[in-house]
Order: C-alpha cells, then structure tokens, then sequence
C-alpha cells in the first residue's frame, strides 16, 4: 500500500531485505534534497538573509518534531549527529569516561563496544557484559548482581539486537539501573523504523538516534539527552557555531543544542529526517506494526520449512531481523547465490563478532523488514533460497 511513496521500488526490481543496514527513503524525503539544494542551499545559524533563515527554520524544525516524535521534554535535549555511532562516541568520550564502570549488553553492535575499548575497558576491568539465555534474552538477574556489584555504573544498551532482532524490555532495564544509581544509554538504531518510542515512559538519560535507518538520508542521526545533563556535558568536538565568546584567552559557549554541534551540520540530511519523521507520523505507527508483524511471522514460518534451518532464537520480543543459518552450509555462499537471483540481505557477522563467538559461529544469514515488504518479497526470497539450497547442496 505505501510501496509506492519509494522510488526505489519502481526503479529496482531487487527484493530488498536489508533494512536493518538501511532503509529505502521516501519519495518526500529524496525530494526535500533536491529543494534544499536547488533552491535555497545556505548555511544555517550564521547568516541573516531569506535564505539562510529558511534553512535554519527547516532545521531547527526537525529538532522540533524529532522532540515530539519521542516525546521529548525540550528542544534543547535533541542534539544531531551522524548517526547513532557518533552519539555514541560522543557520550562515550565525554559523559562516560570517567565511569569506573560500563555495563553492556551480550548483542551489541561493535558501535557500543569498540568506544569502550578505546577507552582500555576490557572484560572485567571497567566493562562487564550482561549474560543472555539460549533464546538470546537478556539475564536480568545477572543484570542486577552487575549493578550491585559495580554501583553507579553507565549502562549502554542496544534497544534491538541488529543481528538478532531481539528487542530488550529498556523500560525494566532503566527503571533497575537507576536503582543502584546509574546512567543508561541506549543505542535506538533499530528501534524507530519499527515502533513508538516515548522517551518519558523509558526515562532513559541518552538515547542514540539513527536516521538512515529510519527512512531519512544517511549520514544523520541525533542523541537525545536528559535535560538535567545538558549542562555538565562537555562537547567532544568545538569550533565555528559553537561558541557565544571568543578571545585568546578563553571561550564561552553556546548552551545545548548548538554548544554541541560544532561546524556546518548535514543541513540537507537534518530536514530531509524531518520529512522521514513526518512520513512516518503520515503512515503512523499502528500501520507499520500491523503490517510488518504480519510479514514477519511468514518469514518465519516459510523459513521454518526449510530443510536444515538452524535460527539462534524464538520470535519472542523479535523485531525487524530474522538471522539463520544452514546445516552444514556456509552463510556467505547463500549471500552470493542470493545476489545472484537479486535478493538484498546481509551475510556475515552484522558488526556483533562478540555474540557470534559465543554462538559458535562465523555469521548468519540475516533477512531485515520494513513495513513495505509484502507476502511477495517473501515468496521471493524462499524460492531463491531453495534454489540456492539444491546448488549448493550438489
Ligand atoms: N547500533 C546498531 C544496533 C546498529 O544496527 C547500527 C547500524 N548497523 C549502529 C549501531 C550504527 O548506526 P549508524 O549507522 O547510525 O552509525
């Protein structure tokens, strides 16, 4: 039904299942770059001339409904970025250094763990790594005896596994981690294509934000901040637009957002989420939900009859990512043979090695859903991999 708002889908004849790496954009989304840069290209915050100030407002009005999007208190808690590993690393080079410990979760993306690594955290000397079951779900037990263990701690946890799908219950996880007096973040990357999120029922400190993979263009994303931190965080990176006074002995700076967005931001990529976001509210989410629950549980039940499928867990608390593999076949051989017969998924270890060698294996085949993949997309791809089974099993 909403097939038709991508270009994408008129122009490819590709059956895209790799959402979880990036999502197709909107019609409204791809147009906004072309406006912006055919008719009003200018840098915001600086100048003072129309269409300067017309580049500002659409920015500034992106911040405005991303705040409402996730129900936000402020504007000023809603700071762009890259994307959610630039959030990350921000909060992580400058909030969390000083943290004695990091807690994360067994199925992070090396996004939210590499940063702590930087830092010399290793297993057990400064990060400590909350155990999952065998159906991949979060120990909230061992959870606990960590934060006792290791109190006011910084939590840093992925809302959805992008290898897994799995998604982590963030409300108990928060509620539980201020408990014993810490922080947490969470790493949202694969949250917002799928569900509704209210950052007050959560009442998370830091929440990172992808855009990319939230229909908008790539290279934005935001972090939300708790308003009570905006003022103690120091910015990770400073320079032009940043500053309220400057001279050679000192500087003053802005306060939130703009202390934090140091030089010319990806203006096209800020508006163009907006229109993601307004897409979305379009849409709306009660759509989305149905639509890709729906498709999902096919996967899944067509890939059940596939002989010699080996999953790593249930659909329980599954969104969006379904990861497979077959018996005595390898991964990235289906990936070829997949390409091949134009089906989009990704093969390999989907950045998460750490959760890969506990389970043993190399990678998976991960199949990754928007709420604009249809019944067809699926017969699509099972014909392939059927096809791709009986070659490679000659
Ligand atoms: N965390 C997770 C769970 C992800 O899936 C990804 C993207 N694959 C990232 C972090 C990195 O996000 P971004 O591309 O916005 O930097």
């Amino acid at each position: 039904m909403f097939r038709k708002d991508f270009p994408y889908f008129q122009n490819s004849k590709t059956v895209y299942l790799d959402n979880g790496a990036t999502t197709q954009k909107p019609k409204s989304v791809i147009d906004s770059q072309v406006e912006y840069y055919e008719q009003y290209c200018s840098n915001t915050h600086r100048s003072n001339f129309g269409h300067a100030n017309k580049a500002t407002s659409e920015f500034e009005k992106t911040r405005k409904l991303l705040k409402e999007f996730i129900n936000a208190s402020k504007n000023e808690e809603i700071i762009f970025t890259k994307g959610v590993t630039e959030s990350i690393n921000f909060i992580a080079s400058s909030y969390a250094i000083d943290f004695k410990t990091v807690i994360i979760s067994s199925l992070e993306h090396h996004s939210n763990i590499v940063p702590w690594h930087m830092q010399n955290r290793t297993l057990g000397a400064g990060l400590e790594v909350v155990n999952c079951n065998e159906n991949l779900d979060f120990d909230l037990e061992h959870f606990e005896e960590l934060l006792k263990a290791n109190p006011n701690a910084f939590v840093s946890i992925t809302h959805v596994s992008n290898a897994f799908g799995k998604v982590h219950d963030v409300k108990t996880i928060t509620k539980l981690a201020h408990k014993y007096g810490a922080v947490v973040m969470i790493d949202a990357a694969q949250s917002l294509a799928h569900f509704k999120v209210d950052i007050q029922e959560l009442d998370v400190d830091f929440y990172a934000i992808s855009g990319h993979k939230t229909f908008a263009p790539t290279g934005v994303g935001a972090i939300y901040i708790k308003e009570k931190y905006l003022k103690n965080i120091k910015p990770y990176q400073t320079g032009g637009a940043t500053i309220h006074e400057v001279d050679y002995s000192g500087s003053i700076l802005l306060d939130s957002p703009y202390k934090f967005e140091a030089g010319t931001q990806n203006i096209a990529g800020v508006i163009g989420f907006g229109k993601a976001l307004e897409y979305i509210n379009h849409v709306r989410y009660e759509n989305i939900q149905s639509l890709e629950n729906k498709v999902f549980k096919y996967l899944n039940e067509e890939l059940s009859k596939l002989p010699g499928i080996i999953f790593y867990n249930d659909l329980t608390n599954c969104v969006g990512s379904r990861s497979f593999n077959f018996k005595g076949i390898i991964h990235d051989d289906i990936g070829i043979l997949l390409d091949k017969m134009q089906i989009a998924v990704r093969v390999g270890h989907h950045c998460a090695q750490p959760i890969m060698k506990k389970l043993g294996i190399r990678g998976t085949i991960r199949v990754s859903t928007a709420f604009y993949n249809d019944y067809v997309d699926v017969d699509k791809l099972i014909e392939a991999l059927k096809k791709a089974l009986s070659m490679l099993k000659d």
